[in-house]
């Protein structure tokens, strides 16, 4: 039940407008789910930086060449020194979005990096969905293919790479949506400041507390 306007706490005596003054808006502690944004982010940064990286200064005659056939020798192209990292950002990143892709189709769990998404979780599933549709769209190329080398059939070295560039650049940001969203939710259950009625032990009434007292109250 609310109480009227202008009701005073029966404890400390002030207004909703005095407490909620008096305390301001509460400034929230960094949560786990924060720390986790903050550091995808950092990661995704980082990857993009090293990934934009790779297609720098490959000389000319390598750019047109094929990516899977580079890819798949890479012993012969010892010269182009990110060979090893490409296969590692491909199985880090890029086949898993096969799986990830195939179990929202299934309305399986999904693993997304080091996050999980229940199968009861039709709002999260549905909004990675859409995200890695979307992608698939402008790239023409589907998630299902990513579990092998067939995504990259016909793709020169320069392309090749930007697209593994690109996948591994989604597969942090369908992580970041995940934090994101968890972020929403703890948010809509942060306390708001205000006056309720609450009965209080031994005492046979309801009566107007303001949040700060009422918590106090149940801690004694
Ligand atoms: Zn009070």
């Amino acid at each position: 039940m609310a109480p009227k306007d202008g009701i005073r706490c029966w404890i400390c005596g002030r207004t909703v407008e005095e407490v909620q003054r008096s305390i301001g808006t509460p400034a929230a502690e960094p949560s786990d789910v924060d720390r986790n944004l903050a550091r995808v982010t950092e990661q995704k940064a980082r990857f993009y930086r090293v990934a934009t990286d790779w297609t720098e200064g490959i000389p000319e005659q390598f750019r047109n060449m094929d990516y899977n056939f580079i890819m798949g020798n890479p012993s012969q192209f010892k010269a182009l020194r990110f060979v090893d990292d490409v296969e590692q950002a491909q199985k880090a990143y890029v086949e898993p979005l096969a799986g990830i892709s195939a179990q929202a189709k299934k309305g399986e769990e999904m693993v997304v990096g080091e996050f999980k998404v229940s199968a009861d979780d039709p709002r999260r599933r549905d909004a990675l969905a859409r995200q890695m549709d979307e992608f698939a769209k402008k790239s023409g190329r589907s998630m299902s293919m990513l579990d092998g080398q067939r995504a990259f059939d016909g793709l020169k070295l320069a392309d090749g790479l930007r697209f593994v560039r690109d996948l591994g650049v989604l597969h942090f940001s369908l992580q970041q949506k995940l934090l994101e969203m968890d972020q929403d939710d703890e948010k809509k259950k942060m306390p708001t400041f205000g006056i309720s009625m609450a009965k209080i032990k031994t005492f046979p009434r309801a009566v107007p507390l303001c949040t700060v007292c009422e918590s106090l109250i149940k801690g004694l």
